[in-house]
């Protein structure tokens, strides 16, 4: 563990996720669109999120597992058995807040609406999601955005329907939803102009949830990095300025080859966009992009009508 996630790369991502921490509690402040009843109840929610960073505190006691080298079988129905007792010894018992559905090694992330959590264990904290040898422009980009991504589902339409202690309560007022909708249509309409593959569209409505959470993501993350890099300009890199290695990373983040036929199911199915318009959705909506980049209106990436929710 010391030499893929040691102590020092703990507490960088820990320093990065309170960083992005207070870049939502500003965003939410100054949303137009959200009551302040419901920012209030918001921002309760937002102090009461648990942050699992790499590894639990305290790790699971697994002496009782027997592991043999040579018996792939039998390791899998001990392991099997294992979970079993350990599951069936949690009934009676109140909920532990500090488990983690993920073990560490997982190259994976998740928010759980119901323990109001957010668990990035160490497998994912690993080039080229975190790179511990980058500076914190391009972390910021990549894994910031994506943490951002998972912070912003707390408080979206999945996660209005859970409170702060993770009881399925719907903390949000009937206008806020309204605003949320207003604001969401502008997302729905982009992504439904975008070619999976041949004459196939997206479907706006199905990606609607994670188109927001990545522009919300991308947003809180690029505040965060901004106020980690407080006023100072770093010095170029490769050629490129901090805010473009920020949104370099972000793109890095996303990189994926696919066939057209996987791309065509994926189309109809994942709620999640592909890669390229999870990054040029984004940042085609965003100032941000085009004052780091140059953009005038009129080009690709500057969009006419730009969507806002977070
Ligand atoms: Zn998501």
């Amino acid at each position: 563990m010391e030499q893929y996630f040691g102590a020092e790369s703990k507490n960088r991502v820990e320093k990065m996720v309170a960083a992005l921490e207070r870049a939502m509690e500003r965003d939410i402040a100054d949303l137009p669109w959200m009551t302040p009843a419901t920012k209030k109840l918001a921002l309760v929610k937002l102090k009461a999120i648990a942050n699992k960073i790499g590894y639990p505190d305290q790790w699971r006691d697994y002496s009782s597992l027997k592991i043999v080298r040579g018996d792939a079988l039998g390791n899998s129905q001990r392991s099997n058995a294992f979970e079993f007792r350990r599951q069936l010894a949690k009934i009676g018992k109140p909920v532990d807040r500090m488990e983690w559905q993920m073990s560490p090694p997982t190259v994976n992330a998740y928010y759980d609406a119901q323990m109001n959590d957010i668990v990035f264990p160490a497998g994912f904290l690993q080039p080229p999601a975190f790179d511990k040898a980058m500076d914190d422009a391009v972390n910021f980009g990549n894994i910031g955005s994506t943490i951002g991504h998972e912070l912003t589902h707390g408080f979206d339409d999945e996660g209005r329907q859970f409170d702060a202690k993770g009881n399925l309560r719907d903390w949000w007022t009937v206008e806020d939803a309204r605003e949320f909708e207003k604001r969401a249509s502008c997302l729905v309409t982009e992504y439904s102009g975008f070619t999976a593959v041949d004459d196939l569209k997206l479907n706006g409505k199905l990606t609607l949830g994670e188109n927001a959470a990545d522009a919300g993501g991308v947003r809180i993350a690029y505040m965060a990095l901004l106020e980690t890099m407080g006023g100072k300009i770093p010095p170029k890199v490769d050629g490129y300025t901090a805010e473009q290695r920020f949104f370099l990373g972000y793109a890095q983040g996303n990189c994926e080859n696919l066939r057209d036929e996987i791309a065509r199911l994926l189309a109809q199915t994942d709620p999640h966009s592909p890669g390229k318009y999870r990054v040029n959705g984004v940042v085609s909506n965003m100032p941000e992009f085009q004052k780091a980049f140059s953009c005038s209106a009129g080009q690709p990436m500057v969009r006419a009508k730009a969507c806002r929710v977070w």
